[in-house]
């Protein structure tokens, strides 16, 4: 049933001359037929690059509209149109507003897991892998980080020069996680190393041998001489690299890591967008592409 539906997904990609997107996160079934992979701005990114003027994105929202902010002129579809992330909604731009008027000498960092709206009123993009670059290299001293406090603290850490100041938001999904599941994760797997996402707490993250976003992890795996890992983001990553390596082991740091928004898209959905009959298109307007895409230009220009 599965490869029937892959079948019809590759079939009809071709017919219609459309780009499957898929992050990481994805189910195997969907990464299997996808075009592109990878983290959010990876994706973004390499679906500039990508000759169809259709794509059909499978992961959550903000993702499909970072798409549609680096490709104006391409047709975004979101496969699942309920697919949201928690994270990227959780301030209101007008927060984000007056505090800039509170604070206008405090450039505002946001996330990239952030809405297209939240971006509009920021200074500055970062990734989980450019953040500490793109920090160090803002001539402000101090700022404000959104939404992510867990993230946000791993750069203060790594630049102690800086003063970040931190809004009371992140990942549910990264945040759950505690030092008692590292504590039982080190019993049940001793010598096994453990590489974390920077979404997860301070208290994890202090236990790492490993912090990187999720690119980073699976490179990591994929090059350590190790043999055996206790993985510290979304379970799917503990899944493709056990696919990946069969002769390596690796263990999900908890039960926990589990993004309900991601796995909300099936491959029946993709299908669906790809076929016409379902998904839904990203549509943002001319002002709101403008103001968005100012901050990711930022990075970029701060990232090279
Ligand atoms: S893992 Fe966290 S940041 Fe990523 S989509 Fe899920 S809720 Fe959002």
């Amino acid at each position: 049933m599965i490869r029937e539906i892959q079948d019809k997904i590759i079939a009809l990609k071709k017919e219609k001359n459309i780009c499957l997107v898929a992050h990481t996160y994805q189910a195997s079934e969907i990464l299997e037929v996808a075009d592109i992979k990878g983290d959010s701005f990876v994706l973004s990114q390499k679906a500039q690059l990508a000759p169809e003027s259709t794509v059909v994105l499978a992961g959550v929202r903000f993702m499909a509209e970072g798409v549609k902010l680096l490709s104006p002129d391409k047709k975004v579809i979101l496969a699942h149109p309920d697919a949201g992330c928690p994270m990227a909604e959780q301030i209101a731009p007008e927060r984000v507003r007056q505090y800039k008027k509170e604070h206008p000498d405090h450039p505002i960092v946001a996330y990239i897991n952030t809405t297209a709206e939240l971006k509009a009123v920021c200074d500055v993009c970062v990734t989980s892998s450019t953040a500490v670059k793109i920090v160090s290299r803002l001539p402000e001293k101090e700022m404000l980080f959104i939404p992510d406090c867990n993230l946000g603290d791993y750069v203060q850490r790594q630049l102690p020069d800086k003063k970040i100041n931190l809004w009371l938001g992140g990942c549910h999904v990264h945040a759950g996680v505690t030092e008692r599941d590292v504590i039982n994760a080190r019993k049940d797997h001793p010598g096994a190393l453990l590489l974390v996402h920077p979404e997860c707490v301070p208290e994890v993250v202090a236990h790492a041998d490993f912090v990187g976003s999720t690119s980073a992890i699976l490179e990591f795996a994929a090059q350590s001489d190790a043999n055996e890992f206790i993985i510290g983001t979304e379970m799917s990553i503990s899944e493709h690299l056990t696919y990946q390596f069969p002769d390596k082991h690796f263990h999900m740091l908890s039960k926990k890591l589990v993004c309900p928004n991601m796995k909300i898209t099936s491959l029946m959905d993709v299908y669906r967008a790809i076929a016409g009959t379902g998904g839904e298109e990203i549509i943002l307007s001319d002002e709101l592409m403008r103001d968005a895409r100012r901050p990711i230009d930022k990075m970029i220009e701060l990232g090279q």
